[in-house]
């Protein structure tokens, strides 16, 4: 199973962002609002500036106290983005995700942001296939000792 399959399953939502100058408290209702985990920050070009999850804002929270929410998402936001390409396999993206600790991946194709895809959404997608493939095996098994 490709990336390609998997946005496309996600359907057409607008991908969630944010900029780097907004404060994190206007981050965090953006985050509650839309229900997510995670914003891509863009900047100006509407290029990757770097991407802020809910854990950046809880982290900074536990550290800081509730006076940090007035920071720029630019001070605790996660610069160096690990992107995929729609081509690129599912399993490959779970094995990057999970050894780079995080549950996002922002979906690109040369310098176009395509997609935004959560380890949420692979799993969902990787264990329909694997229901698909039973029920198809299931009804082989029984055309044949039919
Ligand atoms: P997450 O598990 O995705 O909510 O994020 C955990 C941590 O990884 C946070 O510090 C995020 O800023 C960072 N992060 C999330 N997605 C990515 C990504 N695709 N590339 C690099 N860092 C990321």
């Amino acid at each position: 199973m490709k990336v390609l399959q998997i946005s496309q399953r996600k359907g057409s939502d607008e991908i969630a962002s944010t900029t780097a100058d907004v404060s994190l408290s206007d981050a965090a209702a953006k985050l509650s609002e839309l229900r997510i985990g995670c914003l891509l920050v863009l900047n100006a070009d509407g290029g990757i500036a770097g991407i802020l999850s809910e854990r950046d804002i809880v982290r900074t929270l536990g550290v800081s106290g509730a006076d940090c929410l007035k920071q720029p998402v630019s001070s605790v936001m996660t610069s160096n983005v690990v992107t995929c390409g729609p081509e690129d396999s599912a399993d490959s993206v779970l094995s990057r995700m999970t050894s780079g600790r995080f549950r996002h991946m922002p979906v690109t194709e040369g310098s176009k942001i395509v997609g935004l895809i959560s380890i949420g959404d692979v799993v969902k997608a990787r264990i329909e296939a694997l229901e698909h493939d039973n029920e198809a095996l299931e009804s082989m098994i029984r055309s044949a000792t039919a």
